[in-house]
């Protein structure tokens, strides 16, 4: 998985402008800001470390932040290592969730039987979303 944004303002609307370097280099059409492609990798490296241990706190397994984000589970392991990540444990449930885009994000909070008895979390990723559903007073 590839996302391709501006590290200013995260558009992804920009154009190639000149090579600096021998590195190609990009010009946001949002915002302006020049930036070349290693510096575009960094971000996504940061970006992918917030991410995971996001989830990780939200009580995903490192399969399923593995599945979702497309980074291998040893990462995101030597991650949390890293970090010193520590997540209370509670076995009486799980969240469940759903990558959505914008417009099936604001459909899905139309219905008010998706809101009942539930909480959510709603994360940017990529150019998605991703909504992390509790139901852990639904009974
Ligand atoms: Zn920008």
């Amino acid at each position: 998985m590839k996302i391709q944004t501006c590290p200013n303002c995260g558009s992804n609307r920009y154009i190639k402008s000149g090579v600096v370097n021998n590195r190609q280099r990009y010009r946001c059409k949002s915002c302006d800001y020049y930036f070349s492609v290693n510096k575009i990798g960094k971000k996504i490296d940061d970006y992918y470390v917030n991410k995971a241990l996001q989830l990780y706190l939200e009580g995903l397994t490192y399969r399923e932040i593995e599945r979702i984000l497309g980074v291998s589970h040893v990462s995101i392991m030597n991650w949390v290592k890293k970090y010193n990540i520590k997540r209370p444990y509670n076995y009486d449930y799980h969240p469940t969730y759903k990558i959505l885009n914008g417009s099936e994000l604001s459909k899905y909070f139309q219905d008010l039987d998706n809101l009942s008895g539930a909480g959510f979390v709603v994360t940017e990723l990529g150019d998605k979303f991703m909504l992390i559903k509790w139901e852990r007073f639904r009974k």
